[in-house]
């Protein structure tokens, strides 16, 4: 990797008339990722001193800088208190704390990665994403959305909302990509199932919440029928950790699972 010219921003616009100057040019967050895949780059744009570090809750949402670190998430109350834990414990996932202290959310979103730990938790959560200069969409559209991202991501939003959440990242080791993730979250009007590593990109199981959420109880019947569905409605695959069948395995135990312990909790 080689880096020509080092610019460290003095405002949101001049970054981003920095980055759409030239398609070499190229922002970065905790530059944990970058290191590993860009090639070079004419001028890195350093967004540090644009105060994108913090994390502000209010009464309804929770607002947080694309700069902040994934352990400084982690360890906020604000997001302790989100589904009893299961986004923090999803960011905690994420290798070491060393690491967590570099890499940012902003970053992690952005790269939209297949093997990302952190989008499954959120995608089952009212989230949106701010752009810079003019563009907000929910994390999902985001996520559908293909190509280069030539826009600034400054903000993610949670809108703050009740409920018991689920996490289970199936991996070779602490320190590897996950071979599954499935993350669940129910509030007091439906759930929500996202699956990411499948091993291509995390998305919501939407047959099967339609299923499971029409349902009046929800017993051992519902909770084996909705992981059928999920089988059946998703796409999962082989690669060299793990083949499309023993994905299906894991996620119907973690489905079944994760229901079981969203519901009677
Ligand atoms: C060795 C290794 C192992 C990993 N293992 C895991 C794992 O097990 N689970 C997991 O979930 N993740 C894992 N990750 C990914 C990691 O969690 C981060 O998602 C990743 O490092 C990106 O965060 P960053 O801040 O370093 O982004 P960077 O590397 O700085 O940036 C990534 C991309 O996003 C762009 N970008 C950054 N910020 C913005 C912004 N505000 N607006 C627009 N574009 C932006 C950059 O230009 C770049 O293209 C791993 C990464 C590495 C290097």
């Amino acid at each position: 990797m080689e880096i020509k010219n080092y610019h460290k921003a003095r405002s949101i616009d001049e970054a981003y008339q920095l980055l759409s100057s030239n398609p070499k040019n190229s922002v970065i967050g905790g530059g944990a990722w970058m290191k590993k895949s860009s090639p070079t780059i004419e001028t890195l744009i350093d967004l540090k001193d644009l105060k994108l570090d913090q994390i502000i809750e209010t009464e309804s949402l929770i607002e947080i800088g694309a700069m902040v670190t994934l352990h400084q998430l982690e360890t906020d109350q604000s997001i302790i208190k989100l589904g009893d834990g299961f986004v923090s414990q999803s960011l905690s996932e994420v290798l070491g704390v060393g690491f967590r202290n570099i890499a940012t959310i902003g970053g992690s979103i952005v790269g939209r990665y297949a093997f990302s730990d952190i989008i499954p938790t959120l995608l089952t959560l009212p989230v949106h994403l701010v752009f810079y200069p003019a563009k907000e969409m929910t994390l999902e559209a985001f996520l559908n959305a293909k190509g280069k991202v030539d826009d600034i991501l400054t903000h993610i939003v949670i809108k703050k909302i009740k409920g018991q959440g689920f996490f289970k990242k199936v991996a070779q080791s602490p320190l590897e990509f996950a071979i599954l993730n499935v993350a669940i979250f129910k509030d007091d009007q439906a759930y929500k199932i996202a699956i990411g590593s499948r091993p291509s990109g995390a998305i919501l199981a939407e047959e099967a919440m339609a299923y499971l959420n029409k349902q009046k109880v929800v017993n051992d019947e519902v909770v084996e029928q909705t992981a059928n569905i999920v089988l059946e409605t998703i796409k999962f695959g082989s690669n060299r950790v793990a083949s499309e069948d023993y994905r299906k395995a894991l996620a119907k135990a973690y489905v079944k699972r994760g229901i079981k312990e969203v519901t009677f909790k």
